[in-house]
């Protein structure tokens, strides 16, 4: 099936609230062939399809130079994301992408508010909210991602740094705009560290019950850090943990079937 047929489970964005969703992040790393190499083998792989088939998102987010290698295997076991947007629909913006352009490549999902691409590209909170906004535009579901360094946990101000980071997205969108929101600690990413089930835990509750308060529904919250087929399980097991976003783990089709496998769905 191609990009043009509709896929077989519902996008986050036609959902009232939750899904499990499993997204890979591959950031800066893949090449045509190693990117061709990884979707056969998903495809082929069982796995994909059962999980897909029961409602698992499941989300591949390559370079922008790659969305068109994974475009042909997309919308019936996985879907595509971009790993940024621009704020503006277009413009003299050398180098960015814009979410109308996602959309014209096959997404339906785009990352925006990455810490790296806040510590690398000086993105705050108000551009992560216009960026959110963009995508919503292009009809997009933004995964937009949150969380905390590890001074800012040792001072004990991770609800705080989270919190205002999702409100500052809130007042920038409508109630009825859903996106999905990552929680990512900036300490577990890209090094090992993963946090703990109770302390991710901990923190996707507090968000939850601020968006409940905030927008009287529910939101799909995924954990991201060091998640890996090893601790997946443990972390997806958690009854406010509704997924995943992986970085090095989703490079390869076998650590991140695993996950997506974890999912126990
Ligand atoms: C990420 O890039 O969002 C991420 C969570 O990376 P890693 O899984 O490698 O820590």
């Amino acid at each position: 099936m191609t990009s043009q047929q509709q896929p077989s489970h519902p996008s986050v964005s036609q959902q009232s609230s939750r899904q499990t969703i499993i997204a890979g992040n591959w950031k800066m790393f893949g090449t045509a062939e190693s990117t061709r190499a990884f979707a056969e083998e998903m495809v082929r792989d069982p796995r994909l399809a059962h999980a897909s088939g029961n409602g698992v998102g499941v989300v591949i987010c390559p370079p922008t130079p790659l969305l068109h290698v994974l475009r042909p295997f997309c919308g019936t076991f996985f879907e595509l994301g971009g790993q940024d947007c621009h704020q503006n629909v277009n413009g003299a913006f050398t180098g960015d992408v814009s979410a109308g352009m996602l959309v014209d490549a096959g997404c339906r999902y785009v990352i925006v508010g990455h810490s790296e691409r806040r510590r690398y590209h000086h993105e705050t909170d108000d551009v992560v909210a216009q960026k959110t906004r963009a995508a919503l535009s292009a009809g997009l579901t933004p995964i937009v991602c949150v969380g905390e360094t590890l001074e800012e946990r040792q001072a004990e101000q991770t609800a705080d740094v989270v919190l205002r980071q999702l409100d500052v997205v809130l007042q920038a969108v409508s109630p009825d705009q859903q996106f999905v929101l990552a929680y990512e600690p900036v300490w577990a990413i890209g090094t090992g560290l993963v946090a703990t089930v109770e302390q991710a835990g901990e923190v996707h509750q507090i968000l939850r019950k601020f968006y409940r308060q905030r927008v009287s529904n529910d939101i799909t919250i995924l954990y991201g850090g060091s998640v890996n087929a090893t601790n997946a399980k443990e972390l997806l097991a958690h009854s406010d943990i509704d997924g995943a976003l992986v970085g090095g783990a989703s490079l390869e089709s076998r650590s991140f079937l695993a996950i997506v496998e974890a999912t126990g769905v």
